[in-house]
């Protein structure tokens, strides 16, 4: 690491306003995708270490939003700040521990450092409003509030953007929060930030990171009666637990659940096929398709089916694979041995279905090449399923209304993306994909800070970002006001 200063200790956990060491007793070897390099052993959190970080999170929180918005903005500008001096330090983390290429830590960066910026002008945009009323002399008043204490569970994937995004507002408006970071990515989705809050002014006890697998501290986490919300981030299957016991156990709970997804990226026959083939090389192969919105299946009618295989495949091929760290690689490695383990038999399940290889290869340690296969059916396992890895399937839709057809031909409903010669036939295409989000003439990975970001069908519950945020993060309290005495019918 470059910086002399660079964050220490990256082995204790943040817990009520202190950094300590986990007390279960067990501990996380945390070591890099690429190169299985031991970056630092963690012990594990305990129950009784969630149950003070609760504590803790429930005594800070009235103070942290009685603070004033002005005060607020301040820690989060002052994190928005850090984020630019510790640059190479952050980027440098998300490459070790997540094995991120530099491209995709450089975007994920910027991205974190937007949405921590965008987070900033949150304190003062929270509104309440007066209503008008029907009863004589009484004054009908909507107070938005924060919610108390949020818990926030987060995915490896993209764990310092995804686990900002939920984090920044739910300070930004008020909360305190209990961070549970995914266990491949305990920095970067969590101590991390954990330091720059600190840094940038935090009170201590508002939030905590607390690390501990699903297995052993998840059900106490989401069931614990201190959160009013649980913001979770992660697969469809997980995400339908805790929704289980967040709002069906013994405290109701508000839930916020960004799950899986499963993109479709369709080729319209009067598309661009060059610039159409360019966007799905980058809309796949981002993070090694790692991504909740990444392209999942490519769907392009007949006519220019076999034209627009030619031009991905040229593409793909050249895409250069192996050292994340080096600025050309775009196919690095993938999570872990579990998740390689997974996309192999997906591969082995697409060619037994019948599908016709394109592009294959043998896995280097982590590194898996691109695979693409073409005539993919909708009951195929991998048109079926969400992939998370560096494979593709392209199926041939007939016609236009065959296209959307087979876009909405998934339980999931994320993001999306049409292309099309014609801006208004796309924008009409996409308005009747049934998805939380639809590009035209993009690829379906984009986030922007102000706009609304969340999926339909098994894709979960709930926006993030702008006012969606603020909304998310916030509960309405009704006050009403009677200024004369009532007149009661009895
Ligand atoms: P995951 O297995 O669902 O894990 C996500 C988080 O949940 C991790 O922190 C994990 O902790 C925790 N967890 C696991 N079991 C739990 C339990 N029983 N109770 C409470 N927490 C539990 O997902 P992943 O493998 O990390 O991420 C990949 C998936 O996330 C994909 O399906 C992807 O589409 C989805 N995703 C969605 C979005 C979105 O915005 N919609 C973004 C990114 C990823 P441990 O690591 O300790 O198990
Ligand atoms: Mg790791």
């Amino acid at each position: 690491m470059s910086r002399s200063d660079a964050y220490q200790n990256l082995n204790l956990q943040y817990i009520a306003g202190e950094w300590r060491a986990g007390c279960s007793g067990q501990t996380l070897k945390n070591r890099s995708p690429y190169d299985e390099q031991l970056l630092v052993t963690i012990p594990l959190a305990s129950r009784d270490d969630l149950d003070d970080a609760y504590a803790y999170a429930k005594q800070a929180q009235a103070a942290w939003a009685a603070a004033g918005p002005a005060a607020r903005s301040t820690v989060l500008l002052k994190a928005a700040e850090i984020f630019e001096q510790r640059r190479d330090e952050i980027i440098d983390w998300l490459i070790r521990e997540s094995g991120s290429t530099r491209i995709k830590a450089e975007i994920e960066w910027a991205s974190a450092r937007a949405i921590t910026l965008e987070a900033a002008s949150f304190p003062g945009r929270v509104q309440g409003r007066i209503l008008p009323s029907d009863v004589p002399g009484k004054e009908s008043r909507v107070y938005r509030k924060p919610l108390g204490v949020v818990g926030i569970i987060s995915p490896w994937n993209f764990p310092l953007h995804l686990t900002q995004r939920s984090l920044a507002p739910a300070l930004a408006v008020g909360n305190a929060v209990v961070l549970k970071p995914a266990s491949d990515t305990p920095i970067t989705g969590g101590l991390l930030l954990a330091h720059i809050f600190e840094e940038a002014g935090l009170p201590p006890g508002v939030l905590s990171v607390v690390v501990g697998t699903g297995s052993n501290i998840g059900d106490a986490f989401v069931e614990h009666p201190v959160p009013a919300l649980i913001s979770f981030t992660g697969s469809t299957e997980v995400g339908r637990g805790i929704g289980r016991i967040a709002s069906g156990g013994e405290h109701l709970k508000h839930v916020a659940l960004e799950l899986g997804g499963n993109s479709p990226f369709v080729v319209l026959a009067d598309a661009n096929l060059e610039q159409a083939a360019h966007a799905a090389v980058v809309g796949k192969f981002l993070h090694v398709g790692q991504i909740c919105m990444a392209i999942n299946r490519i769907i392009v009618e007949q006519p220019v089916y076999e034209r627009f295989i030619e031009l991905f495949v040229e593409r793909v091929s050249k895409l250069s694979v192996g050292d994340p760290s080096l600025p050309s690689t775009v196919i690095g490695p993938v999570i872990n041995v579990k998740q390689l383990e997974g996309l192999q038999k997906k591969i082995a399940q697409a060619k037994a279905e019948g599908a016709r290889v394109l592009l294959e290869g043998p896995a280097q340690g982590q590194v898996l090449p691109p695979h693409v296969f073409a005539d993919v059916q909708p009951d195929f396992e991998i048109a079926r399923s969400e992939i998370f890895g560096p494979l593709v399937g392209i199926l041939a839709a007939r016609d236009e209304e065959h296209a959307l057809e087979l876009a909405n031909a998934s339980e999931y409903g994320l993001s999306s993306a049409v292309f099309s010669g014609d801006l208004e036939r796309g924008a009409w295409f996409a308005q009747r994909v049934c998805a939380g989000m639809t590009h035209v003439n993009d690829i379906p990975v984009n986030d922007e800070v102000n706009a609304p970001f969340g999926g339909e069908k098994n894709s979960g519950i709930g926006r993030f970002n702008g006012d969606w945020a603020i909304d998310e993060f916030t509960t309405d309290h009704w006050i009403s006001v009677q200024r004369v005495r009532r007149a009661y019918p009895f």
